[in-house]
């Protein structure tokens, strides 16, 4: 039998007009440095509308791919909506690739058109020549232009266009966004989002970051990256007040544009985080109106919820996700009706799985694990917002039974809590059993003295491998080997107890920010770090 429902597409456009309709009067407000500047709704929506008129004039059809090179500011938001309202694909640049990375995304996406930030003009004239899709640039605000070539300017470009646009009937399935992956192994791979699975992600973020139209949302996660975890869309659908940061990422401005503009919600990944709370420690700096933040992109150390919480008032929640997955996929709110003593211990797991994803843990030879908080395994997801393909690659190995295989290692537990133990390929094994480098890492990142770690396995000649804890110490302060380990004792099983140590000024970090931990076994295969010893591997 069939329902009496109408069938109505899910699409970007939806979201886009009822944002431009509803809430015509909410704001946007991008920060320059000292000052913010102020649009409302309405006056992006019709700059978005210029935006596709002049798409449309440099010959974009539906489902061309349309590049931007930018930070979280109004005119890239203006391209979230114009680019897949009109049907072309959004297709955003991560601006921490290296040149040859971007030159091989860009010539894999085929994009017709880049739209670059003055700032990133250098980054962009430099492999300018590598791109032959290229036929259009448009380059954003002030700056010199000069080694770039041909290129229109944004702000004059659009100003000539109509701010009506007949945007199209789309094909929920078609293709809204995409965005690569940035993996440290091989090339990265292309993630397609469509029209649907944006618009029940949309769904999904609300519901799980509890958003309304009071929201005052700074959105510091990169637009650059997997849509910046849906925000720009979720608050459009809401009328939330967006604060945009622009390229001001560093602990100081950020500050300062709170301290004008008062956010009460805010997303980012932990080494943001880490680097404002050191900051409003340091300076007393108000971050007050925050009453929510959102973590996620790596594991978040109870001692940085904790501190939130005690320090600044602020409710720090873990969330994971991967480009693969849209990103949202868990997120660690407590379950009703437990005893406050127990709340932090709920709080500092990776996360509830989200209504609409499905996740997994299974064993080597591929059959699925109890949900028992103890059976390690592989974790794979599937759901309406997870890829099931990359962009055109065969990966066969990244899938199993229609289930994304995500690399990460960990465990669930009966409530559908998960916890991440590792990445597959930084598992460390020894002596046939598994030692969680998160776990450690999170619990050195609570000593006083520690301001980083980041744990891997090294070559071992009696256990195959061991750990190797790699730790930057806070400016002026002290910690040995022997201290440190004696602050893990008794927190972890003896056995896991790293004897290699080794000090250093930073950790190498991947363009997204994360800790490269490839890149760290090679500069320990190549004896680059000071290793000192503590202690024996006991069993
Ligand atoms: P990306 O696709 O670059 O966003 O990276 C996704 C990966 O980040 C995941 O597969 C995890 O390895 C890691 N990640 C994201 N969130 C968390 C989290 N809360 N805890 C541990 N790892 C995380």
């Amino acid at each position: 039998m069939n329902s009496t429902m109408q069938s109505h597409q899910l699409t970007v456009t939806s979201l886009m007009t009822r944002g431009a309709r509803v809430f015509a009067q909410s704001e946007v407000i991008t920060w320059q440095g000292e000052a913010a500047r102020h649009s409302t709704y309405a006056q992006v929506a019709e700059r978005a509308a210029r935006l596709a008129n002049l798409l449309t004039s440099m010959g974009v059809e539906p489902g061309d791919r349309v590049a931007t090179l930018a930070w979280n500011n109004q005119e890239h938001l203006e391209a979230y909506l114009a680019i897949p309202c009109m049907g072309a694909v959004l297709h955003t640049l991560n601006l921490r690739l290296t040149p040859q990375q971007l030159v091989h995304i860009v010539n894999d996406a085929q994009d017709r058109v880049v739209i670059v930030d003055a700032s990133l003009v250098p980054l962009l004239a430099a492999i300018r020549e590598h791109l032959p899709t290229v036929e259009h640039v448009i380059v954003v605000g002030e700056g010199d232009t000069t080694a770039l070539g041909e290129h229109v300017a944004y702000d004059d470009a659009i100003s000539g266009q109509s701010s009506e646009y007949a945007w199209p009937e789309i094909d929920e399935l078609s293709a809204a966004a995409m965005c690569y992956t940035t993996g440290t192994t091989g090339d990265p791979k292309g993630v397609v989002y469509s029209h649907r699975a944006i618009w029940l992600h949309c769904f999904g973020v609300w519901g799980a970051f509890g958003l309304d139209e009071s929201a005052r949302l700074l959105m510091i996660v990169p637009m650059f990256h997997v849509n910046a975890w849906g925000i720009p869309y979720v608050a459009w659908m809401l009328g939330c007040t967006l604060l945009l940061p622009d390229r001001f990422l560093q602990p100081e401005p950020l500050c300062a544009f709170i301290k004008a503009e008062q956010p009460t919600f805010t997303g980012g990944v932990p080494t943001i985080f880490t680097g404002m709370l050191q900051h409003a420690q340091a300076t007393g700096a108000d971050l007050s109106s925050i009453k929510r933040a959102i973590c996620g992109g790596s594991a978040v150390p109870r001692s940085l919820i904790e501190a939130f919480r005690d320090k600044l008032g602020i409710e720090l929640i873990q969330a994971w996700g991967m480009t693969e997955t849209s990103p949202l996929g868990c997120i660690a709110f407590p379950p009703a009706g437990i005893d406050p003593d127990e709340e932090m211990a709920w709080r500092s797991k990776t996360g509830r799985m989200v209504p609409g994803v499905d996740l997994r843990v299974v064993a080597e030879d591929g059959t699925e694990l109890p949900w028992d908080g103890q059976s390690v395994g592989e974790l794979e997801a599937r759901g309406p917002w997870i890829t099931g393909s990359y962009y055109g690659v065969e990966a066969p190995e990244r899938f199993h039974d229609g289930w994304l295989r995500t690399g990460d290692v960990g465990v669930i537990d009966a409530r559908g809590y998960l916890q991440i133990t590792d990445r597959s390929k930084d598992v460390i094994k020894s002596g046939g059993e598994w030692i969680s480098s998160v776990e450690l890492e999170n619990i050195l990142a609570a000593h006083p003295a520690v301001a980083e770690a980041a744990v891997v396995g090294v070559a071992d000649a009696k256990w195959e491998e061991r750990p190797l804890a790699a730790v930057v110490l806070r400016a002026g302060a002290e910690a040995s080997p022997e201290d440190l380990r004696s602050f893990l004792d008794g927190k972890v099983a003896k056995w896991w107890l790293p004897e290699r140590w080794t000090f250093v000024d930073e950790l190498p970090k991947t363009s997204v920010g994360k800790q490269d931990k490839k890149l760290l076994r090679q500069q320990y295969a190549e004896g680059k770090f000071d290793v000192r010893e503590a202690g024996k591997a006991a069993r």
